[in-house]
């Protein structure tokens, strides 16, 4: 059946090896704190929207500072530690001046800073169309309804499939989408089970299927997308092949 794999413990499905593995790591839980006006951070800067439908729309970046997952293929472990802490007000008069009538909230994980939700409802409030980027591990049922949200969905490869918070599901709306980085078939079989399992397919938000770069060949990811007809959104990680690969600030 769909979903079903031979694992080291016989054939389970991903939803079960999701149950098994979320009581070694609890989930962290979103909050909101009274007061919290500010958030660390460790970039803004204005680019090209990279990783969803928004894909080359002109978009300013808020990298907020901090992560708890160690993703294998990370290419962002800049922004773990240190950056500075910023008013929101002051995080919202860098935006605007750069110009983008879109800007996007990433990481690290943003969501493990309270300020995050005072600065998304800040630059709503400016009129100015609001993404975030995070990592499927902190449920975003306090994110504001008129952000896109941007989740992705850890795949095995990442080496953190078990911290997915699968509650994200329920908050998702039409305008949010769910994002599969993919470093092997196995992460692929993987992700196309996730689908099928959970129905997702069948769910409001759109699908993302990408690589690792210089892990998986995008020309076989397409090939194996077309071959299963599957209802997903391809993708290109766009600022890899425009800019070096490890290059900050784009
Ligand atoms: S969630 Fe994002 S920032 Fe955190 S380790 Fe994974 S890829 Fe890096």
């Amino acid at each position: 059946m769909p979903g079903e794999r031979a694992t080291a413990t016989g054939t389970r499905s991903v939803l079960q090896d999701g149950a098994s593995m979320l009581a070694a790591r609890p989930h962290i839980e979103p909050r909101r704190v009274p007061g919290a006006d500010s958030v660390v951070v460790s970039e803004i800067y204005l680019s090209l929207q990279g990783e969803s439908s928004h894909q080359g729309l002109l978009c300013s970046f808020v990298r907020l500072t901090g992560c708890h997952l160690r993703c294998r293929w990370c290419d962002s472990a800049f922004a773990f530690r240190g950056g500075t802490r910023m008013a929101v007000a002051d995080v919202v008069e860098r935006v605007k001046a750069l110009g983008s009538p879109r800007v996007e909230v990433t990481g690290g994980e943003p969501l493990l800073q309270p300020g995050v939700y005072p600065l998304m409802e800040a630059l709503l409030a400016e009129g100015l169309v609001v993404l975030l980027e995070t990592s499927g591990a902190i449920d975003v049922r306090l994110v504001p309804s008129a952000v896109h949200k941007i989740v992705d969905v850890k795949c095995p490869g990442s080496g953190e499939a078990d911290r997915n918070d699968w509650r994200c599901l329920e908050s998702l709306t039409g305008r949010d989408e769910l994002k599969f980085v993919l470093a092997s078939r196995q992460d692929y079989e993987w992700a196309k089970a996730c689908i099928a399992e959970r129905g997702l397919e069948r769910g409001p938000a759109g699908l993302l299927f990408s690589t690792v770069h210089g892990e998986l060949s995008p020309t076989d990811l397409a090939e194996w997308i077309i071959a299963d007809r599957l209802p997903v959104r391809f993708q290109l990680q766009q600022h890899k092949v425009l800019w070096a690969p490890d290059a900050r600030g784009v």
